[in-house]
């Protein structure tokens, strides 16, 4: 049976859950045990594909197509094992999963409860997400549970852990808790009080932690840990300074310090392992603190998205900056600005990007973006709706097509060259059938797909024969107009096996000295470990080309 480790929070949310798990599963990765992560939600939504980037930041995508948290994309970046759909459950979808078996007469009349057929459900759920019982079992499973302890929504989580941990034995489950200790300038001190109900707040619903994870903007001293180790009933050697950094790369080696894993092994009687290894971390961080340049890279999108919603993209771009040697500036340009002021503002950047995103607003500034990048010979790549743009601004300003849009942006345009498959029907282009998408989680493109790519190609050169990315969204360069823009110059380096749908678009060096756009999310797949060649490639060009030039 897999062991647990149980991660709960508590005082306040955002105190960096996701990372703290994500830290913990590479200090035991390292130490040569097989470890997943599962995050549990307290929402009702049944995935967090149709929420607001806004409210929810980033949606990330595993290659198994789930649309998941991003706490996923922490875990697939400071891990080497991959996450799948079950790694990330809500309170929706354990409703959802009981009201079936209900209305299917599964329990035989009884009556339906949170406890236990809610509480089940999430054990249920948690062996799954561990592979308990398949060949995949892993040796620990890492239980990340979403909200702040105190919350009626998390009740039922705690509840289910609880009775998870008992069921399960002696040993099987370590419980970690993190906390917030706030420094309050008036006192000049640390305090340490809300650390003491929250952890009196969790012991009341029958989970004592073993480890208390405690977050301050500095270090904690030793009698304040001492005194929290006294009023939490936790031994102060396991009450962890866990004070703010520059870069999450360094929290492995904060926590290796303390001995947080070699305590896990211990709460979970685990047999001895190596000791872990954290030679990779160290090394990121003297990447990091060591650059020989500094990139500067234009982020093109909607003011609202331009916060948590791409979380992977600039830690891919990060990547990319530490396995180039160089720093890497974003500076997030909102499209409406450009619009409203022109392109001159673009001009101090080394490349131009435009990420993945939904809906009409703002997508001429992003053109306009985009025209600016091939004009001006900046190095641009393009994602997913960076893609679709491009081929817009190709379409219309090099192709002759000066109507082409996009049908998400612009249902009745006369040259669709951005369609839904649905939508391309006709052979002249013009659209035939107009079938309206209702459920807007079920209809999209998800998940990886492996592709060729045309010998030849930048792609070519930079991903070999086959691409195999991540997919999502649900329009499509319409292969109606494939021929025209291939005729007019645009080179289309992949596509997919079956439906020759667009993957890739890029322009020859002879044209301009780096323009890609991928309809795939290169940054899932970016780890800090290994960069990614697509985003390696693209500073690489931006480091090439010197700061300030307009040509
Ligand atoms: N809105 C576009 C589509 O649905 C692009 C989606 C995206 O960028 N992820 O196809």
């Amino acid at each position: 049976m897999p062991k647990f480790v149980f991660v709960t929070g508590g005082v306040v949310s955002s105190l960096g859950k996701g990372i703290a798990a994500a830290s913990i599963g590479a200090l035991l990765e390292s130490r040569g045990l097989k470890v997943t992560i599962i995050k549990m939600d307290p929402y009702l939504n049944v995935d967090p594909g149709t929420m607001s980037p806004f409210q929810h930041g980033e949606v990330f995508v595993t290659e198994d197509g789930a649309e998941t948290d991003l706490d996923l994309g922490h875990y697939e970046r400071f891990l080497e094992a991959r996450m799948r759909k079950v790694n990330n459950f809500t309170t929706g979808q354990i409703y959802d999963s009981v009201l079936r078996k209900e209305r299917r007469g599964e329990y035989l009349g009884k009556t339906v409860q949170v406890i236990p057929h809610i509480t089940n459900e999430i054990q249920d759920f948690i062996l799954r997400g561990a592979r308990a019982g398949s060949p995949d079992e892993v040796d620990v499973a890492i239980v990340e549970v979403g909200g702040t302890v105190g919350d009626i929504e998390s009740l039922p989580f705690l509840e289910a852990i609880r009775q998870l941990s008992l069921r399960q034995g002696r040993g099987s489950s370590c419980f970690i808790h993190l906390t917030l200790v706030p420094f309050i300038p008036s006192a000049g001190e640390l305090k340490t009080k809300p650390t003491q109900h929250s952890v009196q707040k969790l012991r009341e619903i029958g989970v004592s932690p073993h480890l208390l994870l405690c977050r301050a903007d500095r270090p904690i001293p030793e009698d304040e840990r001492d005194k929290i180790s006294l009023f939490s009933n936790v031994p102060p050697e396991a009450v962890i300074s866990v004070a703010d950094v520059d870069s999450i790369y360094r929290i492995p080696r904060m926590l290796w310090e303390q001995a947080v894993d070699q305590q896990i092994f211990d709460a979970l009687a685990l047999a001895p392992r190596p000791p872990a290894n954290l030679a990779v971390w160290d090394d990121l961080v003297d990447r990091l603190e060591h650059p020989k340049a500094v990139v500067r890279i234009a982020m093109v999108g909607k003011y609202v998205d331009l916060t948590e919603s791409y979380k992977s993209l600039t830690e891919a771009l990060v990547h990319a900056a530490l396995h180039t040697r160089s720093r890497v500036q974003i500076d997030y340009i909102d499209s409406e600005e450009l619009e409203a002021h022109g392109t001159e503002m673009l001009a101090p950047y080394q490349g131009i990007l435009v990420p993945g995103g939904f809906g009409k607003r703002g997508v001429e500034g992003k053109i306009l973006a985009i025209r600016y990048a091939r004009e001006h010979r900046v190095p641009y790549l393009g994602i997913c709706l960076g893609l679709q743009l491009a081929v817009i601004e190709f379409a219309r300003h090099v192709a002759g097509l000066g109507q082409a849009n996009s049908t998400e942006f612009f249902p009745s345009c006369a040259e669709p060259v951005i369609a839904l498959i649905t939508e391309w029907t006709s052979s002249d282009g013009s659209l035939q059938s107009r079938s309206q998408q209702s459920d807007l989680g079920g209809t999209m493109r998800l998940g990886a797909q492996r592709c060729p790519v045309g010998p030849g190609t930048r792609a070519h050169a930079i991903y070999g024969a086959e691409v195999h990315e991540r997919h999502r969204h649900r329009y499509e360069v319409n292969n109606l107009f494939k021929a025209r823009l291939a005729q007019a110059g645009l080179v289309i380096s992949s596509e997919t096996p079956t439906e020759a749908l667009v993957e890739m678009v890029e322009l020859p060096p002879s044209v301009h000295p780096w323009f890609m756009a991928v309809q795939f999310h290169p940054e899932f797949t970016s780890t800090p470990r290994q960069g990614h060649p697509l985003f390696i490639s693209y500073v690489q060009a931006a480091l090439a080309r010197p700061v300030g030039t307009s040509a």
